[in-house]
């Protein structure tokens, strides 16, 4: 049988995990370092956002903002769209924006609202806190820069995903699968994973065992050319 996918009001959701990650324009501190001079996370030559279904058809009837991902918008990378439709859960679609000269704050999807966050789910499907998309590491400003995300965007975060699993527990299952991901990854690597902790504070933990270390935020490490900077 398959899972019920319920209704969701994007209005009321978009309303509730509305906040900026820091607060300032991180793409300022970013946009620099890529040769588009676009926020990486804004760039389709560097990320594809993805959207569930009901919020691709909420976003269709709204706004003219977004359209399904082709895969020909990065002009110098054109990809073959089934490739990476392939690693895309069920629930969800890839699309493109207009891009950042034209970006609706109000229309931007869940996933540049949680950017370059994901919630973290352990082996017991605990969702303990926030961690990052470790691909970015060396180009989001903010992943080496983790002591300055706002308070308030943190908690909005922990509240909106507690409110989105109640709702939708089936999607918890989707972020299981990449935390398993991020544990094998950083197990391989012999490194222990950075959290913002659900109830406040940073913390490492060790992908083999679960253990969590408090850490001071000053501590944590910061990645390429962010490694030199302020
Ligand atoms: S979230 Fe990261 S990649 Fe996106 S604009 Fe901010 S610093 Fe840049
Ligand atoms: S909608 Fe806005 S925030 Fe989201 S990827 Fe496009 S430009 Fe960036």
């Amino acid at each position: 049988m398959s899972p019920h996918i319920p209704s969701i009001d994007f209005y009321a959701a978009y309303a509730r995990f509305n906040l900026p990650v820091v607060p300032f324009d991180c793409g300022a501190r970013c946009a620099p370092h890529n040769p588009s001079g676009k926020p990486f996370c804004c760039d389709i030559c560097q990320a594809v956002p993805s959207a569930y279904h009901q919020e691709w058809r909420f976003l269709k009837a709204n706004t003219d903002l977004w359209h399904i991902w082709r895969g020909d918008e990065c002009l110098a990378n054109p990809e073959d769209p089934q490739a990476l439709a392939a690693e895309t859960p069920d629930t969800m679609r890839l699309l493109a924006c207009l891009g950042p000269a034209h970006c609706q704050r109000e229309y931007r999807s869940l996933s540049c609202r949680q950017f370059p966050f994901f919630p973290y789910i352990t082996p017991d499907y605990a969702f303990l806190g926030l961690v990052y998309n470790w691909e970015f590491e060396d180009t989001c400003w903010v992943i080496s820069n983790l002591g300055l995300v706002s308070p308030d965007y943190w908690a909005s975060f922990v509240r909106f995903y507690d409110d989105f699993f109640s709702t939708w527990p089936h999607e918890l299952e989707h972020y299981a699968n990449r935390s398993e991901e991020m544990r094998e990854v950083f197990t391989a690597q012999n490194r222990s994973i950075p959290i913002l902790h659900r109830e406040g504070g940073y913390s490492l933990l060790r992908p083999i065992n679960g253990r969590l270390r408090a850490i001071d935020a000053a501590r944590l490490p910061r990645y390429g050319v962010y490694q030199e900077l302020e």
